[in-house]
């Protein structure tokens, strides 16, 4: 049918709102078990049983969000869900069904779309969880996209912003700042292009970085890692607008205060390299980069025996009382207040 995708274009007026809604919905078939119905009529009907049912939503606008200039849709389709099961894994649930809607300007062809809904698909697909609805509506300029993720949990199982307590220790998943480091290198390899189209970088070098912004992955395996190390976290949070802000969200809701020590913060090898070649403090683009989509906690001191050593957890701190404030120690060994935005924390220093 379609040659050549790039080529391609078929105007979505060609299709009707209900022939492109079924077009691009066609091959979504439900798996969950607590899926009663998916796509196709008024709307969804879910099943949880004893469960309580976690709902969690996020729009994603252009020009705002992302730039399609060197974010692939597909890519776009894949992140706009991992935004929201980020989110339910931050409550130590299990993501099962999402809801996607778009509004899109008559700028994309049907094939952009078919990106798009490739990406969502392969979301589905890697994470389990069934597309069981959406809207579909025309925008005057531009691409949003509005993801709605639902999941479910044991209600004694759910872990909230609010629980950690003075003395427990402050623990960060996997590695941050490749997001925002990714996305320097984006920006700076599309103003290469405005001069010069037929630049052709060579990007393998920060490979990692810029998968790390184009395609990140949420910690679906955290909540399991946990329930099999047998550890509730106290508090926990995802990492989706740097570690700085996020731990003054825990500290603020559980009315605690906290030491960061930047010497623990785990930064990838690309992350330092390339704060290198930008000239940039790796520590400031750790607190406040962004769209790691890592997970951040607390714990108890009693569970430490039970996380040490793992691969994918680091100990960068622990919580005070509250009216010791939050703080950043350094490398040098003195306490910086931890402001929302980073940058300025040390910057005052
Ligand atoms: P309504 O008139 O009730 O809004 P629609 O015709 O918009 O119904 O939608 C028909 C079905 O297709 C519904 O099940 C709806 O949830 C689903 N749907 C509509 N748009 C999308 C979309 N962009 N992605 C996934 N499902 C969609
Ligand atoms: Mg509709």
């Amino acid at each position: 049918m379609i040659e050549d995708k790039d080529q391609q274009r078929t105007s979505l007026s060609e299709l009707g709102e209900f022939g492109l809604i079924e077009h691009l919905t066609k091959d979504f078939e439900p798996h969950r078990t607590s899926t009663i119905k998916g796509i196709g009529d008024d709307a969804a009907i879910l099943d949880f049983k004893d469960k309580n049912t976690v709902v969690t939503n996020d729009l994603l606008v252009e020009g705002v969000h992302f730039d399609l200039a060197y974010m692939p849709l597909k890519h776009l389709g894949y992140k706009a869900v991992m935004v929201n099961l980020s989110d339910v894994y931050a409550m130590n649930a299990t993501a099962t069904q999402i809801t996607v809607s778009i509004a899109v300007s008559n700028r994309f062809p049907l094939e952009a779309l078919e990106e798009l809904y490739a990406g969502i698909a392969l979301a589905c697909n890697m994470y389990d969880v069934d597309l069981i609805g959406g809207d579909t509506t025309s925008s005057g300029k531009g691409l949003l996209i509005s993801v709605t993720a639902i999941g479910e949990a044991n209600s004694e199982d759910i872990v909230y912003r609010n629980g950690a307590k003075a003395n427990d220790l402050l623990v960060v998943t996997g590695d941050v700042g490749g997001a925002y480091m990714g996305l320097q290198i984006l920006e700076r390899e599309k103003e290469v292009f405005k001069v010069n189209p037929n630049n052709q970088p060579d990007l393998s070098m920060y490979s990692y970085i810029i998968e790390r912004q184009l395609k990140p992955e949420a910690r679906k395996d955290i909540p399991a890692l946990l329930r099999e190390l047998g550890v509730k976290p106290t508090a926990m949070i995802d990492i989706s607008d740097g570690l700085s802000s996020e731990i003054l969200h825990l500290c603020k809701q559980s009315e605690v205060g906290c030491n960061l020590y930047e010497d623990k913060i785990p930064l990838d090898p690309q992350v330092i390299s390339t704060c290198e070649e930008f000239d940039i403090n790796s520590t400031m683009v750790a607190l406040s980069g962004g769209e790691d989509y890592e997970l951040l906690f607390t714990i108890s001191q009693e569970d430490y025996p039970k996380i040490k050593g793992n691969p994918h957890l680091s100990v960068i701190g622990h919580m005070t009382p509250e009216s010791e404030g939050m703080h950043l120690v350094s490398r040098a060994n003195t306490k910086i207040p931890l402001k929302a935005r980073g940058w300025n924390a040390l910057r005052e220093e």
